[in-house]
């Protein structure tokens, strides 16, 4: 499926939308430019699943662990070219069956995940307007 939006505010809407879809154990992978609307979009499904807490993006640890309907970790890999040089357990603390995972950057993780529930892609079409790919 691929969707138009024309603002962060439909963005954060069809995040929050594809919320509805999920429960403990998946994992969703967020990809995309930087600045293309990748922690806008995991700001809406936070919202979908719960999460009262602001979202941000991590900067000084991989991820963020929020309280919701359903725990939410939020992790954004940016920094991370390769977790092979990494402690394996890393993910460990995010990426569980008892909580939803919303991974920005997801590369250098992808193959350690045994699961993953959907892939999203959001591309700049100029202007506030983006397209955004679920799979
Ligand atoms: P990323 O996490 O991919 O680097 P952010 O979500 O942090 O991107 O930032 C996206 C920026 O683009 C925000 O400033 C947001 O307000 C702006 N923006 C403008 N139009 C859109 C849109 N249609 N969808 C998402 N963000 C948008
Ligand atoms: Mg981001």
């Amino acid at each position: 499926m691929a969707e138009r939006t024309a603002g962060a505010g439909d963005t954060e809407a069809l995040g929050e939308r594809v919320a509805a879809g999920l429960g403990p154990g998946d994992v969703v992978l967020v990809s995309g430019d930087l600045g293309a609307g990748k922690t806008t979009f995991i700001r809406g499904v936070c919202r979908g699943l719960g999460v009262e807490a602001p979202v941000t993006s991590p900067t000084f640890t991989i991820g963020h662990l929020y309280p919701g309907r359903v725990p939410v970790a939020h992790l954004d890999l940016y920094r991370l070219a390769d977790l092979g040089q990494e402690d394996p357990a890393l993910l460990e603390d995010y990426v569980t069956d008892r909580n939803v995972a919303l991974i920005e950057w997801p590369g250098a993780a992808e193959p350690r995940l045994e699961r993953v529930s959907k892939r999203v892609l959001i591309r700049h079409l100029g202007g506030d307007e983006r397209e955004i790919e679920i799979d």
